[in-house]
């Protein structure tokens, strides 16, 4: 698979799951294209789509919290109105 194949998966899941929780993507569609791009260079170095804006650990058990979507975005996202890394939104 190309990287721009593995992008273009990573931007279908984005935004199936944003639709599905009732979230917005980035509105910045250059900040957003960022945020793809780094999804998608993890989903190519390890096979697992873990967030670009944390570090992987190398323990499998730990580092299954940060993949995307991660188990702290819910949070962020209430509190901050975006997760981490911005690809998530709360809505208005
Ligand atoms: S912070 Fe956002 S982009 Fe990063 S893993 Fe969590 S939900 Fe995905």
């Amino acid at each position: 698979m190309t990287f721009e194949e593995i992008k273009e998966k990573v931007r279908q899941y984005a935004e199936k799951y944003a639709a599905r929780k009732g979230y917005i993507l980035n509105p910045n569609l250059e900040e957003l294209d960022l945020v793809y791009e780094g999804l998608a260079k993890r989903r190519e170095q390890y096979g697992a789509q873990y967030c670009p804006c944390r570090i992987v650990l190398g323990d499998k058990q730990e580092d299954r919290k940060i993949i995307c979507p991660c188990v702290y975005h819910e949070e962020e996202i209430e509190r901050d109105g975006m997760c981490h890394c911005a690809l998530f939104f709360k809505p208005e």
